[in-house]
């Protein structure tokens, strides 16, 4: 099948790894979302992942120093992007890990170029340690890293929803969900869907965005082949 996208960011927020423990990594989902995206590496789109870390830990909800906090946070996403790695080579889909905090033992430094250069070469890169400075989320990692390799699409996989909804879905039975939607709306109905600043960046940037369920199967695979599902942005 013709996929819709030639260069994708993948965004998997850490709470999609978890599954239905309350933390840490599921390695049944880690396989699983891996296969999805060695289905869609095989159609031939470019695929960057950004992993985020809330599994682990997330800066801002400890009682302590808040720099010091996002850099767990932040080395949080370089474990789950070590499971992807592991996961993905087993299927035979070449990876290269890169982190925006040096840590040349485990994974290759950030470099844009050679990020792309990877793209190109049928590699699936993935992003840690989110932009590498605290007080920013993967969200905003998504959308920087999207820019910089100048991804046609960011796509964003949710857990226990399946598109942006006016209120939360899984407490207002009556929410509505949106087919389609404008990052300017999104910032006036203060929908919380991502941050602000991911959100003024994925804007300003004109970087479109598709949120969309991971519990349903194979979504990722038919968001990419240009199935209607989850909320478009742009
Ligand atoms: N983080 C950070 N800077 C970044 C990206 C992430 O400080 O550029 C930290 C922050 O503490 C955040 C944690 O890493 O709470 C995990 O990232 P995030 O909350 O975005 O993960 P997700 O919600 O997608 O699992």
């Amino acid at each position: 099948m013709q996929p819709k996208y030639k260069r994708v960011v993948l965004k998997l927020s850490g709470e999609a790894l978890a599954g239905a423990q309350e933390s840490g990594i599921d390695l049944n989902v880690v396989r699983s979302i891996s296969k999805q995206i060695k289905t869609i590496h095989d159609m031939g789109v470019e695929t960057a992942v950004v992993v985020g870390g809330g599994n682990f830990w997330r800066g801002r909800d400890a009682d302590m120093d808040r720099a010091t906090s996002d850099y767990m946070g932040m080395l949080g996403t370089v474990i789950n992007a070590l499971a992807f790695q592991d996961a993905l080579e087993n299927i035979d889909v070449m990876t290269r890990v890169q982190t925006a905090i040096e840590m040349k033992d485990v994974a290759e430094p950030y470099i844009r170029r050679r990020a792309m250069r990877h793209l190109e070469k049928g590699r699936v890169v993935i992003f840690a340690a989110g932009t590498g400075m605290p007080y920013f989320s993967t969200d905003t990692t998504a959308a920087l890293r999207a820019a910089e390799i100048d991804a046609e699409v960011i796509l964003i996989a949710k857990k226990g929803v399946d598109g942006i909804y006016d209120s939360d879905p899984n407490i207002n039975p009556d929410a509505k969900k949106f087919d389609e939607l404008t990052y300017l709306e999104i910032l006036n109905k203060e929908l919380k869907i991502m941050d602000t600043t991911a959100t003024s960046l994925c804007m300003d940037n004109k970087i479109p965005l598709v949120v969309f369920g991971i519990d349903e199967d194979n979504s990722i695979v038919s968001v990419v082949s240009g199935s209607d599902m989850g909320t478009k942005v742009r």
